[in-house]
């Protein structure tokens, strides 16, 4: 061999290692996504801060449902969504009117996809790449329509972790879903699942959500699950960077 296909050799050899370094990374133990639904005003004045606080990433799915529209109080503002943002936190999309996407006509989900992503649009907030089922309700036809516009993940429901390599990630389960009487043991149980490429996604609603005391967490009981992660050396990220630490299965 010349000297010139020494260096050819050598070259090639390194970018394939360069590029499998970024492209195949398997996914590491204890890697948990935090996503919190329906624009609770908490999101902004007790979650977003206390996440900042733990360096955490995370996920905040938007709808216009339930009194978003007439209740500032408990409902957050686009301005403060738009501070999520801007706080590098992802915003996601959970349709215009919280409707169960099963029982919706085709258009009508674009629609409510598409309005979203608009306001996010009027308000400098980069396109939702992430999608979260209302009432975690799931259909084909929804799926499809999400892959065709560009999303790369969205949220069901369920109790387990998410086996990047073999789920779905337009229909990505839960391992976690925060209710009144969830316990500290049960989130621990959830977290001690993020192991051999699975990633345990969490779902709150609001922290406290006066609104729907049925999805409610205690803020002293969130903080305590906040502070397991912190102490269990947690990587916790929002939705859309899973798309960076993990191998995902493709469609
Ligand atoms: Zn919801």
């Amino acid at each position: 061999m010349k000297p010139v296909h020494i260096a050819i050799a050598v070259l090639l050899l390194t970018a394939t290692f360069a590029w499998r370094s970024i492209a195949v990374e398997p996914v590491a133990d204890r890697l948990v996504v935090l996503t919190f639904d329906d624009s609770v005003a908490s999101h902004a004045t007790f979650v977003a801060p206390l996440l900042k606080k733990h360096g955490f990433g995370a996920t905040f799915f938007i709808t216009e449902g339930f009194e978003f529209l007439v209740d500032k109080e408990h409902y957050m503002t686009w301005e403060q969504i738009k501070a999520l943002d801007a706080d590098g936190f992802e915003i996601g999309n959970h349709t215009r009117k919280h409707a169960g996407v099963a029982k919706q006509k085709p258009e009508q989900l674009a629609a409510d996809v598409e309005y979203i992503e608009q306001q996010c649009a009027k308000y400098g907030i980069p396109k939702p790449v992430s999608f979260c089922y209302p009432g975690y309700q799931t259909s084909e036809t929804a799926v499809k329509l999400l892959r065709e516009r560009g999303y790369q993940f969205a949220r069901a429901g369920g109790a387990q972790a998410f086996d990047s390599a073999k789920d779905d990630p337009l229909t990505l389960p839960q391992a976690f879903d925060g209710k009144p009487d969830s316990t500290l043991e049960q989130f621990k149980a959830a977290v001690a699942q993020a192991k051999d490429g699975k990633v345990a996604v969490m779902t709150f609603h609001g922290v406290p959500d006066i609104k729907h005391p049925w999805v409610n967490t205690d803020p002293a009981k969130f903080e305590a699950y906040m502070q397991h992660l912190k102490e269990s050396g947690c990587k916790v990220i929002a939705m859309r960077d899973l798309a960076k630490v993990a191998q995902l299965r493709r469609n």
